[in-house]
């Protein structure tokens, strides 16, 4: 497959996300089972932008999933309504998550990117 730059494509250019027709919505089947197709961002890592990263912690989370459904880069992970973690590939660091996360102490919070998460985790704040 030859790759065009971003400058290369026609105006209206279409990008397919996937590498076959799906027979069902795509919103049905695991993201790691969809054939995504080489074009989508899904196989790329686009997180190196990222400063300040969100670190999760489960002992506090209550699964509302409000982290879930806000988050703008669908860097979320969830299964059957659980919070599992944050996909560090395509996370931004936007703190919206954090944001809109009801717990207190929250159950996610933003440290230095260079902070390992066990580190972050030591560090958790005490309920105000
Ligand atoms: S920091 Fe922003 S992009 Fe990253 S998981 Fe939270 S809401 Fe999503
Ligand atoms: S918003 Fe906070 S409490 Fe709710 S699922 Fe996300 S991490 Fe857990």
């Amino acid at each position: 497959m030859k790759y065009l730059g971003w400058d290369e494509l026609l105006p209206g250019a279409i990008l397919f996300s996937f590498k076959e027709d799906l027979d069902k919505d795509a919103s049905y089947i695991l993201p790691e089972e969809r054939p995504y197709a080489e074009t989508n961002s899904h196989e790329a890592y686009v997180g190196d932008w990222r400063v300040m990263k969100p670190v999760y912690n489960r002992d506090l989370c209550i699964d509302c999933q409000f982290c879930w459904v806000y988050c703008p880069d669908v860097s979320i992970i969830s299964r059957d309504k659980k919070m599992i973690g944050v996909d560090y590939d395509h996370c931004k660091g936007c703190g919206i998550c954090v944001e809109v996360c009801p717990t207190n102490p929250k159950s996610l919070l933003m440290f230095e990117e260079r902070i390992p998460n066990e580190e972050a985790l030591a560090k958790w704040p005490e309920k105000e």
